[in-house]
């Protein structure tokens, strides 16, 4: 028989489970319901620690050995062209919205005014494509002065 002992929850006198030498509360439910939210509580809080320390671990790697990345370019050659790609269509991606988002002032007119056909790059070679006849009028002449609020532009 073990000798009795005080729950840590609720402070009643109990005797130790022969198996369980270390057994700290009682066996009334509620102090078993108590041991397990503290033991879950106590694994949240190491989990965190975990965590940070592994945040804390990685940035202090990365602090050592600066050259990590640009060495892993250097050997990697596949590694930096598909980030050459992926860098030129963002760059071209980025490009032809720059163009979508000026207005039509501010882009200089190559022609002159006049009606004509517009169509889709892509459609060109399709027999039965979509065109619009639109009327065009040139604002300033091509080569000529921009408009006085295209300043920036230039
Ligand atoms: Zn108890």
């Amino acid at each position: 028989m073990n000798y009795a002992r005080r729950c840590v929850a609720c402070g009643s006198l109990f005797h130790p489970l022969s198996h369980v030498p270390n057994q700290r509360y009682c066996s009334a439910p509620n102090c078993q319901r108590e041991r397990r939210r503290r033991w879950q509580r106590q694994h949240m809080r190491a989990d965190e620690d975990y965590r940070e320390n592994q945040h804390r671990a990685q940035a202090s790697w990365r602090a050592r050995h600066p050259d990590y990345w640009r060495q892993y370019r250097a050997t990697h050659p596949a590694y930096r062209e598909r980030n050459a790609v992926l860098q030129r269509e963002r760059n071209a991606r980025q490009r032809s919205l720059m163009v979508a988002n000026m207005d039509a002032s501010q882009i200089a007119p190559p022609l002159a005014s006049g009606v004509y056909i517009l169509r889709r790059m892509s459609e060109v070679r399709i027999a039965k494509m979509n065109a619009c006849i639109v009327h065009l009028t040139v604002l300033s002449p091509p080569g000529g002065s921009p408009a006085p609020d295209c300043k920036e532009m230039m």
